[in-house]
């Protein structure tokens, strides 16, 4: 080909994208509806694995689309699929659909007044975590693209997921789940999106971070054992309280002395002790239980190893014996610095650039990881606070507000990261 007539192809489409798909009518016209299902799901939230109804309404939305369905994966989960006009690859896209047992203090026409049981006890039932919002921006998301099968250039699948805030006792569920369950396969997935709206993040603000973004969450059980004694007479047993004090004070120092605290966080944090029944008696065992969090694989292989050390070594050289078990609960989100690379133009032509600001890794988890393991993903904050707002609520608090103007930029970002992916991998 000629290659003044190549560059001017290069050029073209370089500018095509350079301005976006062009969807801004599907968006106006889109906009009220997700406030309404987000105030309905809102007004009806659902507990973990228990998201019947709200699994229900996304069933029937993507349905009425065109779009060909599965649910009960992990339990209450959809998943759908869209295929473009074109052949290409193939994006996901993810929301997270459950509430949480928090019992809402909000004044909102579409305030939640559900209740539930939550182990064993009645709960108050909220949209916390701002789930709702998810949910509604993809079934929007999913609106405006099953209108432009012309501009997809592959396959889009939607993910629908439960449980994000942990399964109830006993069950699987979540984000895990539904990868044991195959939806990253048949057909495979080549890059994933998902956001969160951010209660302290101002409307039309996008946040992200490259590389490890929420921590890895890990929980352990320290099981100390001693000699039982009087306590009047401590020589004659060997102290658990005493062992678990230093074991406790020696855990931090593996944060404070030995973690290279400038490349990246992480906490250790004992939650509860359990040891004695009497004043005046030395028990013959102790237990405590905490977390760990971690934001880098070779760091938290460290902290893993150094912590089983020390726990064995401190209870030894007091005398007793102590073991520490150590469970995954959730993974490192991990975006793709690739990926995260190549979608930002995206984000910063729908937000515009001075909307799009980086942000510092966040301790908390999220089991987004998990799709994250099988492909290349990118998680993002979304902008929640209503403009000119001085203070707003954390999440998993009773007055946790989220503000409907958050989410239309919400539904143009997910849409046009999936249009531009697909495009630049025809
Ligand atoms: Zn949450
Ligand atoms: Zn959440």
């Amino acid at each position: 080909m000629n290659k003044l007539v190549l560059i001017g192809i290069c050029l073209l489409t370089s500018g095509l994208f350079a301005q976006g798909p062009n969807l801004e009518k599907d968006y106006e016209q889109i906009e009220n509806k997700v406030i309404e299902w987000r105030h309905d799901i809102h007004q009806n939230p659902e507990l973990g694995n228990r998201e019947f109804k709200t699994a229900e309404k996304i069933a029937n939305h993507l349905k009425s689309l065109g779009i060909e369905i599965q649910t009960g994966v992990a339990y209450t989960g959809v998943v759908g699929l869209l295929k473009g006009d074109n052949p290409g690859q193939v994006v996901a896209l993810r929301a997270d659909i459950d509430a949480l047992p928090v019992t809402e203090r909000n004044n909102l026409p579409y305030k939640s007044n559900v209740t539930s049981e939550f182990l064993g006890e009645k709960v108050g039932v909220m949209h916390a975590c701002g789930h709702d919002t998810h949910t509604a921006i993809l079934m929007g998301v999913a609106e405006v693209l099953s209108k432009n099968k012309d501009k997809i250039n592959g396959t889009v699948k939607f993910i629908f997921q439960p449980a994000e805030e942990g399964p109830p006792p006993g069950e699987e569920g979540g984000a895990l789940l539904m990868v044991k369950e195959g939806v990253m396969e048949n057909p495979k997935v080549d890059a994933i999106f998902g956001l969160h709206i951010n209660s302290q993040t101002p409307v039309n603000m996008i946040r992200y971070k490259s590389g490890g973004t929420m921590a890895a969450a890990q929980s352990f059980t320290i099981k100390v054992n001693g000699k039982q004694s009087h306590g009047s007479q401590p020589w004659g047993g060997v102290d658990p309280i005493l062992i678990s004090a230093k074991i406790i004070d020696g855990l931090q120092t593996i944060i404070s002395r030995e973690t290279e605290l400038t490349n990246e966080a992480a906490v250790i944090t004992v939650g509860k002790i359990k040891s004695g029944v009497r004043f005046n008696i030395i028990p013959e065992s102790a237990e405590m239980i905490g977390t760990i969090r971690t934001l880098d694989y070779d760091m938290k292989d460290k902290l893993n190893k150094r912590m089983i050390e020390m726990v064995e070594t401190i209870a030894k050289a007091y005398g007793g014996t102590a073991t520490c078990e150590i469970n995954d609960a959730t993974d490192i989100t991990y975006n793709d610095p690739a990926l995260v690379t190549q979608m930002l133009p995206t984000l910063e032509r729908v937000a515009g650039k001075e909307m799009v600001v980086t942000q510092k890794a966040i301790t908390g988890a999220e089991d987004f990881s998990y799709f994250q393991r099988e492909a290349p993903g990118f998680f993002f904050f979304l902008g929640g606070m209503t403009p000119g707002t001085t203070e707003s609520f954390p999440h998993h608090t009773p007055d946790f507000l989220i503000d409907d103007a958050g989410m239309q930029l919400g539904v143009k970002a997910m849409t046009e990261l999936t249009l531009d992916y697909l495009s630049a991998g025809k």
